[in-house]
């Protein structure tokens, strides 16, 4: 049967959810916890820290600053074994280019390979120690290798900045995480009266001889179709054209005509 597809069972989960941020052998604190906040910001949740230097610690707290909760599920593992348990994916990220063997990627196509569901299961993404990254075994554990593409004569990011960029691209690649306000155009009834307004409010300022309107009025109505107003837009609108006219009554109508009208 084509409408169900039993090679890729968990397609529907989100990548966010599916994905595991290992950080083997953290050396700064601070960073475990701004790591922390960077998976919050973007929807990750599951963090799993491989024998971290000082963990918990206050300065984790401090830099998580509101990303705690992640922080409190954190599962300390002795071993990467016991951190990639589970696991049916392994990548890991790194700032050199040196693994041969391993396919490499940018984040933005890695992500891409596995948002579209291709490969399914539980992700761990690994991320090494602050100076010298992680060792040639724990990169043999993975499958692929993410490197983000930075300055090539300074290409080593802060850990948690990693962590970030790559967060960032995994919610970058679902859009229903993105929350964008609708917007909902006036309907063309409203938009008639608009343009009655325009005109008249034109008249009254001289601006538009009606005994020689050329373009004018359809010239602005292709600039305000393509604006497409919504309904706060248009009283706003509206609002500046009577106020227009109320100054032309208050000067007795008697605006000066500019000189070529
Ligand atoms: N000197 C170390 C740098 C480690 S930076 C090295 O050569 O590997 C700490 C961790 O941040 C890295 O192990 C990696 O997980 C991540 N990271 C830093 N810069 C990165 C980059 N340009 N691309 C991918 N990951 C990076």
């Amino acid at each position: 049967m084509e409408s169900s597809n039993p090679e890729s069972p968990v397609a529907a989960v989100p990548l966010a959810r599916r994905v595991r941020v290992v950080l083997v052998g953290a050396q700064h604190p601070g960073n475990i916890g701004a790591a922390a906040r960077a998976m919050k910001t973007m929807g990750l949740r599951e963090l799993v820290l491989v024998a971290p230097r000082r963990f918990p610690d206050p300065q984790a707290a401090a830099m998580a600053s509101g990303a705690e909760d992640l922080l409190e599920r954190a599962r300390v593992c002795a071993t990467l074994d016991e951190a990639l348990a589970g696991c049916t994916h392994v990548a890991a990220t790194t700032a050199r280019q040196r693994y041969l063997s391993l396919p490499l990627f940018t984040p933005r196509e890695w992500v891409a390979r596995h948002a579209s569901g291709a490969v399914g299961g539980h992700i761990a993404l690994m991320f090494g120690r602050e100076r010298v990254g992680l060792t040639n075994e724990e990169v043999d554990r993975c499958q692929e290798l993410i490197s983000i593409p930075a300055d090539p004569e300074y290409s080593s990011l802060n850990l948690s900045q990693a962590v970030q960029v790559l967060a960032y691209e995994i919610r970058a690649s679902q859009p229903a995480g993105l929350v964008v306000e609708a917007h909902e155009p006036v309907d063309a009834a409203e938009m008639e009266r608009f343009y009655q307004h325009l005109e008249q409010t034109l008249v009254d300022l001289r601006f538009l001889n009606p005994d020689n309107p050329r373009l004018l009025m359809r010239r602005l109505r292709r600039l305000f179709a393509r604006a497409a107003p919504d309904a706060n837009e248009m009283n706003i609108l509206r609002g500046m054209l009577t106020h227009a006219q109320q100054a032309v009554t208050r000067s007795g109508g008697a605006w000066s005509a500019p000189a070529d009208a």
